[in-house]
């Protein structure tokens, strides 16, 4: 779905990203790890534009989406978006976090989006909580309910940083179930984790990035059995 040809991100003289290669294809989890501040967070917002790349490609479904011609506003409706801070809309109910962006966005009928939100509520695990405020939630139920906003506009692809890292410990498990449960379903997906058990069970594909490159990629029988690179062993023994 999502082909990335030659990458690069710099903010001033700094190149945070170099020459960045992988392809996400359909029905595929790909995991990025990697140490803090190796630019997993800037790749996946240079993959929705949310910040501008240097240089190089970004092919979905055959076409650089980084050509002038196109329209960012178009694009990013192919693409859900799961951050560390959920980043709910605290004004709105649950359902009604779940129903905006299909009426605004999508031009989807109130109803239609609501049926839409209680369908992917009740895959996270929400439905019984459609009429509470988000600060009515514990974390782990914001980021399931900022889970279900984000399928509810029925992407191509879903992206994911760090959803579990501002999680109160108890709280991981229930998030990492229902990511675990939707990596079974076929969806496409692109997730930055430092939860290394977790990218070793979901994973097609281990994507281990160190200071702005793709130092290894490979299975995680490969990446956490037999890693080829020096710095990929060294930061597994810093991290498992
Ligand atoms: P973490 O695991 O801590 O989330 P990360 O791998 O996601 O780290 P990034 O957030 O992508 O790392 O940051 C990579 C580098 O880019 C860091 O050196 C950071 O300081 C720098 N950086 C990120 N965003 C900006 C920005 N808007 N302006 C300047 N520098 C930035
Ligand atoms: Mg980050």
């Amino acid at each position: 779905v999502i082909d990335i040809q030659g990458l690069s991100k710099s903010f001033g003289s700094h190149e945070v990203l170099k020459d960045i290669n992988f392809s996400v294809n359909k029905g595929e989890v790909v995991t990025i790890i990697g140490s803090s501040g190796s630019g997993k967070s800037t790749l996946l917002r240079c993959v929705n534009l949310l910040e501008k790349p240097s240089g190089g490609k970004i092919i979905f479904n055959g076409e650089n989406i980084l050509d002038d011609k196109h329209d960012v506003h178009q694009y990013r409706k192919n693409l859900g978006m799961v951050f560390q801070q959920f980043n709910l809309f605290n004004n709105h109910n649950v359902i009604g976090n779940c129903v905006v962006g299909q009426v605004k966005v999508l031009k989807r009928s109130k109803e239609d989006a609501e049926k839409i939100a209680m369908k992917y509520l009740k895959v996270v695990g929400m439905d019984a909580y459609v009429n509470a405020k988000p600060r009515q939630l514990s974390g782990g139920q914001k980021q399931r309910v900022a889970i279900a906003r984000a399928l509810s506009m029925e992407p191509d692809v879903m992206l994911f940083d760090e959803p579990t890292s501002a999680l109160d410990p108890e709280m991981v498990g229930e998030v990492l179930k229902v990511m675990k449960e939707l990596a079974g379903t076929g969806l496409t997906m692109l997730i930055v984790t430092h939860e290394m058990e977790f990218a070793r069970e979901v994973s097609d594909r281990v994507v281990f990035m160190d200071k702005g490159v793709i130092a290894e990629e490979g299975t995680p029988e490969q990446i956490f059995n037999q890693p080829a690179q020096e710095r990929t062993k060294e930061f597994l023994k810093r991290t498992l």
